[in-house]
């Protein structure tokens, strides 16, 4: 017997829905801005997102805060007038405490 099937892994089937629903699409959302999509799904993100200010908006935040972390990874110190503005903040917190 060589009949070995494989038909345990089907998945995906509903894969060409023609519309997202919004939790769906902000899942997917994250897959999006890895660049790990297909796309058909990336189609069918931005036709959500085109469709749904709702998604957008969370899309948007979502970006930010992508981009933020991304920048964050970056093996690159500190600006210095970022740590100065750092400590200053610190320094203006410690004296309001100790009002
Ligand atoms: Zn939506």
């Amino acid at each position: 017997m060589n009949d070995v099937g494989g038909r345990d892994s089907v998945s995906g089937s509903d894969l060409h829905r023609s519309a997202l629903e919004c939790s769906e699409a902000l899942l997917r959302v994250f897959e999006f801005l890895d660049g790990e999509m297909t796309e058909v799904d990336e189609d069918a993100v931005r036709a959500h997102l085109n469709a749904c200010a709702e998604c957008l908006r969370q899309f948007d935040l979502d970006q930010m805060v992508k981009l933020a972390v991304k920048r964050s990874c970056e093996p690159v110190t500190a600006p210095s007038h970022l740590r100065t503005t750092i400590m200053q903040r610190l320094t203006v917190m410690r004296m309001e405490l100790n009002d």
